[in-house]
């Protein structure tokens, strides 16, 4: 039934298990090409069997089919995210000729599937732009993408070990870091990092560095978390890659030690919020300006809970100082007004 968990589980692991299986062989012509497309980016055969990539055929029916002949309904496939309704009844695959990252949970289950276009496969299609670049699974009985994080499963060890979880935005992010021999590297999933997300992080680590992409979306994600992370206690730190650059292009490029240089030098996200709300600001004549980031910051320190630990109490001290020193406000002021 498409109501049972177990069912899906087992409908997911036969699927991702097929789609990993058509890449190993590299059989079809197909496959081929996005073994190609997997070496054109870097990705070498450990890491593709670490990561379980796959690939899914041209076809409408592939993952459908292979699903009935082991007794599972269209239903079944449709509930698990792996096909779509047919209007004139039946169901299709949601996946084709794509790279197939599967999702993996904390006991190593795939329960969903993210699919990358091949611009080759694309192309033979007639279809250039091959539809959206990504196409992630939609939320099932299995997958909640609130309360995911890719890559989590195999990054948990070394996140207890190193205190520190690397919080990336794509698959082949955290794909790249891991070969890179940067193994605490997860990313969330086509959504925002949330509250559940730092929930779960927070049973393997304290600190947590977002490391963005950087492009304009990548710029702005930082100030729509930092609240979150205020709230709920934990050390954030904010690393924005040079322009035009993620964490793959970062470490093909520049390499493993700059990267980590990079990260140690992350700075804590309230800093990071201060530069950004003082970036091109004339303290002593832009008063608009500075009042509104004064009430900015003020905004999120209020949010500090009273039993905060003393690491954050530190951060919001040296925060204060570093508002007092820039706007030529006392330290005294400052806290009168929060
Ligand atoms: P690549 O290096 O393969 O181009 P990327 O991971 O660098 O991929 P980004 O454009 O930086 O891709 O997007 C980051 C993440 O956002 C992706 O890994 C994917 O999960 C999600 N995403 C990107 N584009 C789309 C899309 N068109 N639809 C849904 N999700 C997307
Ligand atoms: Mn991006
Ligand atoms: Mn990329
Ligand atoms: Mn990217």
């Amino acid at each position: 039934s498409p109501d049972d968990k177990a069912t899906l589980l087992a409908a997911m692991k036969l699927v991702s298990d097929a789609y990993f299986e058509q890449l190993e062989s590299g059989k079809s012509d197909d496959s081929k090409i996005a073994r190609e497309y997997l070496a054109s980016r870097g990705i070498d055969d450990e890491n593709r069997k670490r990561f379980h990539v796959g690939f899914s055929p041209e076809s409408w029916s592939f993952a459908v089919d292979l699903l009935r002949k082991k007794n599972f309904s269209g239903e079944v496939a449709e509930a698990a995210g792996l096909a779509i309704a047919r209007n004139g009844g039946g169901h299709y695959d949601r996946f084709r000729g794509r790279l197939m990252f599967p999702i993996h949970d904390l006991q190593d289950r795939p329960i969903s599937l993210g699919g990358r276009v091949i611009p080759a496969i694309a192309s033979k299609r007639g279809d250039d732009g091959g539809g959206a670049k990504y196409i992630n699974g939609p939320e099932t009985r299995l997958f909640r993408k609130s309360h995911q994080l890719y890559g989590l499963q195999l990054a948990r060890e070394a996140i207890r070990r190193s205190g520190e979880v690397l919080v990336m935005e794509g698959y082949t992010d955290v794909v790249a870091a891991r070969q890179a021999g940067v193994e605490s590297a997860v990313a969330v999933l086509g959504t925002a990092l949330g509250e559940d997300h730092i929930k779960l992080l927070k049973r393997f680590s304290k600190r947590v560095v977002l490391v963005l992409d950087g492009d304009t979306a990548g710029q702005t994600r930082a100030d729509q978390v930092l609240d979150l992370f205020v709230r709920a206690d934990v050390d954030l730190r904010v690393l924005t890659l040079p322009e035009g650059s993620d964490p793959a292009d970062f470490l093909a490029s520049h390499g493993r030690s700059n990267f980590d240089e990079l990260v140690a030098k992350a700075p804590d996200a309230l800093e990071h919020k201060l530069n950004r709300l003082t970036d091109g600001v004339d303290v002593t004549n832009d008063t608009h300006q500075v009042t509104t980031a004064i009430e900015s910051l003020l905004g999120i320190v209020a949010q500090v809970p009273s039993h905060a630990s003393s690491g954050m109490a530190l951060k919001v001290d040296q925060l204060m100082l570093r508002m007092s020193r820039t706007f030529g406000i006392t330290a005294e002021r400052l806290n009168q007004r929060l």
